[in-house]
């Protein structure tokens, strides 16, 4: 149901790193509106803003119609939020089987759930998206609805923050053949839900190990890539940054491309989205710069809002054919933009209504 034309939206999980970030992201947005903000039962029964103090992470202020909203229980106040909202953005941290079941749980009562989490990533029937790479793969919920009976709610996941800056650019150069891939992402604090406040021991640090992520920045392009998806081999290291996860990148192609042929491909990528007018949705999805110092992570993260990709660096290697490096913003294209940009997708699409 929309209310003052807009869908009203719920946020699971709204006082972590990525809930705030939705929040900040959707004050303003033209389709839809929080009503309704989740997390614990220890945050539940106050007021958002008395919860966030001290807490907020953002930029912008805690938007005025969210500041006074009462959190709700994910668990305990199934009934009354499932209610009050037409969409969900899922970023709760919690035992996967449990996020699993809460999820579905809210999807089945008519809810359409879009999630950060991993839980569902490999769920048969749940779509994993990046948008501007496989849009079609959201027509896997009509499969979805029919298996579990579903008419309204709906489930769809975002892949892990890790692999978002490196694989559009691999994608990008597909028609080459991309064989070997290997990366090593350099991942900001807010990945891990962190600040530099509340984790100091991260300053003047590099910890070579994030438990997971490894595996998932290796299998999660196979399902989003599907058929010819190259292999992947992955590092994953925590540096201390407060936005943004850097990658530096090595691949082997069947048909190796000229130097030119990589700058055209990226430059003239095909964006599926053009045309539908999303509102979260970069104007251009990958950036190439061509300085040798470029991309940084202070001067390029918030490139398109925090919603692009950029990408340089692009040399030989004597062993493979080429290497490059390539940054986006964890919290806003990895995490709670792309998954509105999802949500929007769904709604062009008529999945939201
Ligand atoms: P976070 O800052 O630690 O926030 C976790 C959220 O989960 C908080 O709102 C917390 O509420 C809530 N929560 C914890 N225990 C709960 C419970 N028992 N019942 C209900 N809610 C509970 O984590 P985050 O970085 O935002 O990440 C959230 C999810 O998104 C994770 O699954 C993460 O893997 C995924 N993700 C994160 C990023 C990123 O860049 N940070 C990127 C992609 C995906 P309280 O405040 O009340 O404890």
């Amino acid at each position: 149901m929309i209310i003052n034309k807009k869908i009203r939206v719920g946020i699971l999980g709204a006082t972590g790193m990525v809930g705030q970030r939705f929040i900040s992201l959707l004050e303003n947005h033209p389709w839809f509106e929080v009503v309704s903000v989740a997390a614990s039962p220890q945050s539940a029964g106050k007021k958002y803003s008395e919860v966030m103090n001290g807490r907020w992470n953002m930029k912008t202020l805690i938007p005025e119609k969210v500041r006074d909203i009462i959190i709700k229980a994910v668990e305990k106040d199934f009934d009354e939020i499932a209610k009050e909202a037409d969409l969900i953005f899922s970023a709760i941290d919690l035992d996967k089987e449990k996020i699993k079941e809460i999820e579905e749980r809210y999807a089945a009562a008519g809810v359409a759930v879009v999630s950060n989490n991993s839980a569902h990533r490999w769920t048969e029937d749940v779509p994993m998206v990046i948008p501007e790479i496989n849009p079609h793969h959201l027509s896997l919920i009509d499969i979805q609805r029919k298996n579990r009976g579903w008419k309204k709610g709906l489930l769809v996941v975002k892949p892990n923050c890790s692999l978002q800056s490196y694989l559009p650019v691999v994608y990008a150069l597909k028609e080459f053949k991309p064989k070997y891939v290997f990366v090593t992402t350099l991942q900001a604090i807010s990945g891990a839900g962190k600040t530099f406040e509340s984790w100091p021991e991260i300053a003047d640090n590099c910890i070579p190990f994030i438990k997971g992520e490894e595996e998932k920045t290796e299998k999660e392009p196979m399902k989003i890539w599907g058929a010819g998806c190259p292999d992947i081999s992955a590092t994953c290291i925590r540096v201390p940054i407060s936005d943004g996860h850097m990658a530096s990148v090595a691949v082997k192609f069947e048909k190796k491309p000229l130097p030119e042929e990589i700058i055209n491909a990226i430059e003239d990528f095909k964006n599926p989205l053009g045309g539908l007018e999303l509102p979260s949705a970069p104007e251009k999805f990958i950036h190439y710069l061509s300085e040798d110092d470029r991309p940084q992570t202070k001067l390029d993260r918030d490139y398109e809002n925090g919603m692009g990709i950029t990408c340089g660096r692009f040399r030989g290697d004597k062993n493979l054919d080429w290497k490059f490096v390539a940054l986006s913003h964890n919290t806003i294209r990895g995490a709670a933009g792309g998954a509105i940009l999802i949500a929007e997708l769904l709604y062009k699409k008529g999945y939201l209504k």
